[in-house]
């Protein structure tokens, strides 16, 4: 039994007992951790209320081989992202990533592009006005680091080059198809021209950039359609955070 300290974000968390929980750490070394934190519920915790969904820090635990439950040791906390915990949707949304990481990455591998990116969308999250365009960049981001970004520059069937004409979004292909090709995937959708070159701006812009791009209730609604059609299809889950956010609506 090997005692293993790595930087953590706690993205799930759920009861299991009257004074423990079981929690989905997501650790800059190990990638995914699921791990019981003994007695964090009890008012004299040696926890002291830090291992909070959301939070942040430095993550000391027994890792036992081929066990799918660890054991928490200590939780030191680095960040529990006060200012985004004040504001309801900001709060709903950094869920909405902590579930998203959740559920394309695998357990036991690590991933530090992935890690980073919680971290930054997190720490952008107070500074930024349109928060559903940033996290259709944190969804463009996510899913490239995952190794599934979608194809909006040609037709992923026939490669014709796909610059300012409306095309169809086909999920179980993973890009854009042509016209022509529409017959390859009889569940695709249709997509605007400007809505495929706000996704291909997007796929190349830094969240920090968000604010200066303009997006209008159609981009919204089509970016949204696009890329959580994508990211169902990648994971075969339901998101539940994201059901919420649409029935807040
Ligand atoms: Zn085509």
């Amino acid at each position: 039994m090997a005692v293993q300290k790595t930087e953590a974000i706690i993205i799930r968390s759920y009861p299991l007992s009257d004074s423990s929980k079981i929690l989905t750490f997501y650790t800059r070394e190990f990638g995914k951790v699921r791990a019981v934190a003994k007695g964090a519920k009890r008012a004299k915790s040696k926890f002291r209320g830090n291992v909070e969904l959301l939070n942040h820090g430095l993550l000391i635990f027994f890792e036992k081989p081929n066990r799918d439950l660890q054991n928490v040791n200590e939780f030191d906390l680095i960040d529990c992202f006060d200012q985004l915990k004040q504001d309801f949707d900001q709060t709903i949304y950094a869920c909405y990533y902590s579930e998203l990481v959740d559920a394309i990455e695998s357990e036991g591998g690590a991933n530090q592009d992935v890690f980073n990116l919680l971290i930054r969308a997190f720490k952008m999250l107070p500074c930024t006005k349109d928060i559903p365009l940033l996290a259709r960049i944190f969804e463009l981001c996510l899913l490239d680091k995952a190794g599934y970004m979608p194809i909006f520059s040609h037709c992923i069937v026939c490669s014709e080059l796909l610059v300012d004409v409306a095309a169809r979004f086909s999920d179980r292909l993973g890009g854009l198809i042509c016209w022509n090709c529409r017959g390859q995937d009889l569940h695709s959708v249709s997509i605007s021209s400007e809505s495929i070159e706000l996704l291909k701006t997007l796929q190349q812009i830094d969240m920090s950039s968000v604010s200066r791009v303009q997006a209008s209730q159609q981009n919204h609604q089509e970016l949204k359609m696009v890329l959580s059609s994508l990211i169902a299809c990648q994971t075969q889950r339901q998101i539940k955070s994201l059901k919420f956010i649409e029935n807040l609506k």
